[in-house]
C-alpha cells in the first residue's frame, strides 16, 4: 500500500498560524523510523527542544509513526505553553535548588497534561487526520 509521504512543512504552514506561533523559529528534524525511543511509560515518537529566550525550537519526529501528524502538532502545542512551563527556570535565582526542582517537576507534569488535553480537543474537533487524530 502506498501512502502519501508525511509533509511536516505543510503541517507547520497550517498549524503555526492556528496556534499563533509566528514568533517562533521552528526547525524540523525527521528520523526514518516509527519510534524515537522506547520507554517504560510508552514509546517516544516526537520531542521538541526549545529556548524561550531566543524563541527557537527544533521538533524531532519519527516520520513512520502512524500518529506523526498528531505528534508534530502535540510538540507545537508545547511551544504555545512554553512560557508557563519555564516559570521555575525564570525564577531560578529566587528559589532554593530543592524548591526549584519541585516546581519544575510540578510545572512539567501540569504542562504535559494541558498539552495532552488540548491535543485531544483538536482530535475531537476533527482537526487532526492521522491515526492519532
Ligand atoms: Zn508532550
Amino acid at each position: 500500500m502506498l501512502t502519501k509521504p508525511f509533509n511536516a512543512k505543510a503541517v507547520l504552514r497550517k498549524w503555526v498560524p492556528l496556534l499563533q506561533l509566528e514568533g517562533w523559529e521552528i526547525g524540523l528534524e525527521s528520523f526514518d523510523c516509527a519510534v524515537l525511543e522506547r520507554g517504560a511509560d510508552g514509546d517516544k515518537t516526537a520531542e521538541v527542544f526549545l529556548n524561550t529566550k531566543n524563541m527557537k525550537a527544533t521538533i524531532k519526529y519519527a516520520v513512520h509513526a502512524p500518529t506523526v501528524e498528531t505528534d508534530v502538532v502535540h510538540e507545537l502545542v508545547h511551544l504555545a505553553t512554553a512560557e508557563l512551563a519555564a516559570v521555575p527556570q525564570f525564577m531560578a535565582n529566587e528559589l532554593s535548588p530543592q524548591t526549584r526542582s519541585l516546581a519544575q517537576a510540578w510545572t512539567e507534569g501540569a504542562d504535559e497534561r494541558l498539552v495532552c488535553r488540548l491535543q485531544r480537543l483538536l482530535q475531537r474537533l476533527g482537526a487532526l487526520t492521522d491515526a492519532g487524530g
